[in-house]
Parts: C-alpha cells; sequence; structure tokens
C-alpha cells in the first residue's frame, strides 16, 4: 500500500487495505447468500461509488438474481449537501420484488433513507440495504442497516470507488484524508546548555517532525541569497533587526517545503508575543496550529558548571566567561518569561526537567508530546 497519496489539494493517508476490504465483502455476501437464496434479488448499486461493491458482491452471489444500477448523488467534494438529488435510472418494474440497495458508503443516511422510501412506494416486496462502509457517528437515520461491511469513524475516505472531486475511485485500498490537526508543532525552549539541540535531533527522529531552527533558516536563506534572504541581509547590514514579516515569510517557505511533515519543531522563534501571533497565523493558515511550548528546565547552577566545562573544549569564547554566560541565562529567561506567559494562558506551556541523562529527558518531553 502506499504510504500518502495526493488528489487535487488534499493529501490522504492509507486506511483501509484491498484484503480487509474483500474480507468483510466476503462476509456481506455470505449473508445474502443464506437471507435471499430463493428470492431472486433485484441488485441496485448506487452510482458512481459503488461500482466496485456492486461487482464483488455479484460475483460472489450464487444464486439467481439481476443487476441494476440507479444514480444520484448527495456528496459535493467533502461535506454533505444534506440534499438528495434526483434519482435517475430505475427504468424497470420493481413491484413486488425483493430489492438490495447496494451503496459504497452510508454516512448521514440521507441517501438510503429516500432510496427506501421510493422503493416502498413503487410497491417492493422487501427493500433491503447493503454498504461496504458505514459511519455510526454521522448516522442520524432510522432505518436499518441490513448489511454492512465495515464501520469507520467519522472520516473522509477515498478509493475503491469512492471519490474525492472526480479522482481516487480506482485505488484499490482506502485512504482516509489526511487532517493536518492530527500535526505536532513544537515550539522547544531551552536555556543555553540546557541540550535544546540534541533534544530536538532525537525529536525529530523519533517523531518524523521538520526541525526548524530560525538560525539555520537564516543563514541558508542569505547564503543562496534567496529574495528573502538579500532582504534580511539589507537590514542586518544596516544593524537593524529583520522585520518580523520577513522572518515569518522565510519560516513559511519552510513550512511548504514539507508539506508531508507530521509536525515542526520551532527552535529560535518566537522570540515576542508578536511572534507568537504570527507563527499562530501561520499554523492557522494551514489548517494547524501550535500544539505546545516546550522548555527544557536547568538550574542555572548547573547551566553554569556545564557551559565552563564545555568552554574548556568548545573554543567559543561565549561559554569560557562566567559573567557573560550568567548574562546569557538571564536574557533567556527575560525573554521566554513574556512567551512561558502567552502560551501558559492557552494551556500549552510544558516545562520539562533537562536535568539527567539524554535518553531520560527525551522520556520526559516524550511523555508531554504523547499527551498532545
Ligand atoms: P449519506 O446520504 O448517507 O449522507 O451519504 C451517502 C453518499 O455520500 C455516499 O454514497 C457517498 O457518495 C457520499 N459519501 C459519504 N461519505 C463519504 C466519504 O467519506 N467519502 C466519499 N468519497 N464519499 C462519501
Ligand atoms: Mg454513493
Amino acid at each position: 500500500m502506499d504510504s500518502m497519496i495526493k488528489l487535487h489539494d488534499l493529501q490522504f493517508v492509507p486506511f483501509i487495505a484491498e484484503n480487509e476490504i474483500q474480507t468483510a465483502i466476503d462476509s456481506v455476501a455470505d449473508r445474502l447468500n443464506k437471507d435471499l437464496s430463493d428470492k431472486n434479488p433485484l441488485f441496485i448499486g448506487v452510482l458512481n461509488g459503488a461500482f466496485m461493491f456492486v461487482s464483488e458482491v455479484v460475483k460472489r452471489f450464487k444464486f439467481d438474481c439481476e443487476v441494476s444500477f440507479i444514480k444520484l448523488a448527495s456528496y459535493q467534494g467533502t461535506e454533505t449537501t444534506n440534499q438528495v438529488n434526483k434519482l435517475i435510472g430505475l427504468d424497470r418494474d420493481i413491484s413486488g420484488r425483493t430489492v438490495v440497495v447496494l451503496e459504497d458508503i452510508v454516512d448521514t443516511g440521507n441517501t438510503i433513507t429516500a432510496l427506501s422510501e421510493v422503493f416502498k412506494d413503487q410497491g417492493c416486496e422487501d427493500v433491503k440495504i447493503a454498504t461496504l462502509f458505514f459511519k455510526p457517528e454521522a448516522y442520524t437515520k432510522k432505518i436499518k442497516i441490513d448489511y454492512f461491511g465495515i464501520e469507520i469513524p467519522n472520516k473522509f475516505i477515498v478509493g475503491y470507488g469512492l471519490d474525492y472531486n472526480g479522482l481516487g475511485r480506482n485505488l484499490t485500498d482506502v485512504y482516509q484524508l489526511k487532517s493536518s490537526y492530527n500535526m505536532t508543532n513544537l515550539v522547544l525552549f531551552g536555556p543555553p546548555g540546557a541540550g535544546k539541540g540534541t533534544q530536538a535531533e532525537v525529536l525529530k527522529q523519533k517523531y518524523d517532525l521538520v526541525h526548524i531552527s530560525t538560525g539555520d533558516v537564516f543563514r541558508y536563506n542569505i547564503k543562496n541569497a534567496t529574495e528573502l534572504g538579500t532582504l534580511a541581509k539589507s537590514y542586518i547590514d544596516k544593524g537593524q533587526l529583520v522585520p518580523d514579516e520577513v522572518t515569518i515569510n522565510m519560516l513559511n517557505a519552510e513550512v511548504d517545503k514539507n508539506p508531508q511533515a507530521q509536525g515542526f519543531i520551532f527552535d529560535g522563534f518566537p522570540r515576542t508575543e508578536a511572534q507568537a501571533a504570527s507563527l499562530q497565523e501561520l499554523l492557522t493558515s494551514k489548517g494547524s496550529e501550535v500544539s505546545a511550548m516546550v522548555a527544557l528546565e536547568v538550574d542555572d547552577e548547573v547551566l553554569v558548571q556545564r557551559l565552563l566545562e564545555r568552554g574548556k573544549t568548545s573554543g567559543r569564547p561565549d561559554d569560557a566567561d562566567e559573567g557573560v554566560i550568567r548574562n546569557r541565562i538571564k536574557v533567556y529567561y527575560d525573554e521566554t518569561a513574556i512567551l512561558k506567559n502567552y502560551y501558559q494562558k492557552q494551556h500549552k506551556y510544558f516545562g520539562v526537567d533537562g536535568v539527567g541523562g539524554i535518553d531520560e529527558i527525551t522520556d520526559r518531553l516524550s511523555a508531554v508530546i504523547d499527551e498532545l
């Protein structure tokens, strides 16, 4: 089964494999064979979606039967329009017959309810409903679904006859709409020396996230003289701050480069409340949101010792001087306090104890992420 697929503007992920569908159809067909062996049933497939299901059911039916199709549509795009259109194609006398309506999927139940009424009005002896998929959470009607293959949650699916705006009917497996609300978007914080870089790397692997370090994004854009990089450089060269709008546009481009991402780790951004609001806006425009601000918490004295230790070997001048180190830590807390407050109000702030082994800290971070 392919991993992710794209139809028009939307992404879909694998949901139900063909063999599972076949097993479900076997079971529907077994029951039909048992119940209707002497009824010469008229199978009426609802086009277009049910064409594959009809073919599979009819192939398995071992007794006399007839097959016909009707057409109607109650669906446009991915949202039910709550209205069943005109029925086309019922060109035979069905009075006295046992009719089996074959549907690809029953969602609200509007379609089968309307059909069942029409068929009964025309004097059918019995109307049975058989559907390959059934969404119990979406079902609002009373009439009994006599046979269903697979119950599914209230998600939009494609494949095995079902389409999204015309595409996807030919897929032999079923896919479900990938909702971007499932993305895990983390804003990662940690004072200098807390091991943020190490943890970002681990989380990226573990959760299949894309790590967006603002520093790296700037360097990349400037080095490659992208339009935004050149613009950013013009501010930097004048000794001015790069406007948030430029930064957010660069981040936007990074997000767009990774349409299949399970989520992002933002590192180095936001720094201010205004930036946090811009990030929120950016993710909202992608149908997503910031899931959490995760901050590694390490006692100042531990940080100072760690950085001084690192300074002995790293050669980074800002790791060698205790005064400089303490100031960097202070700047971090001054900046972070605003964002901590911002995300706390949204119940999205999570402080994580950053003292311990790498695995131990990863476990603590994972406990937070797994709960999101
Ligand atoms: P109902 O009348 O029960 O709300 O909807 C029935 C029809 O809506 C189905 O025959 C199908 O055409 C369409 N439909 C409902 N749910 C889905 C879905 O998840 N995917 C697709 N592609 N069509 C659906
Ligand atoms: Mg249909």
